[in-house]
């Protein structure tokens, strides 16, 4: 007999508040807090230039891409959206 467990939704994507501290180091660590203070990153939803103020969550996508989404609710939830299909 086996058993399937699934943990859905919990991989990615940690929405809980990050303290900006906290935050950049992440960000210098992936490799994009250069590109973000650049003005240079875009959410990966609705394509609006992402910045430490509207940065509300980080995804990693195949590949070892990062995925930046804004502070959108719409975002957020497409973003939540396309994990769970996959
Ligand atoms: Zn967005």
């Amino acid at each position: 007999m086996s058993s399937i467990k699934t943990s859905f939704g919990q991989q990615h994507l940690d929405l809980p508040a990050i303290h900006d501290w906290h935050l950049k180091e992440v960000l210098r660590d992936l490799g994009i807090l250069e590109e973000i203070q650049a003005g240079q990153a875009t959410c990966n939803t609705c394509k609006k230039k992402v910045t430490l103020e509207n940065l509300s969550a980080i995804k990693l996508g195949p590949k070892q891409t990062i995925l930046l989404i804004c502070d959108s609710i719409e975002c957020l939830g497409t973003a939540w959206a396309g994990e769970a299909r996959r």
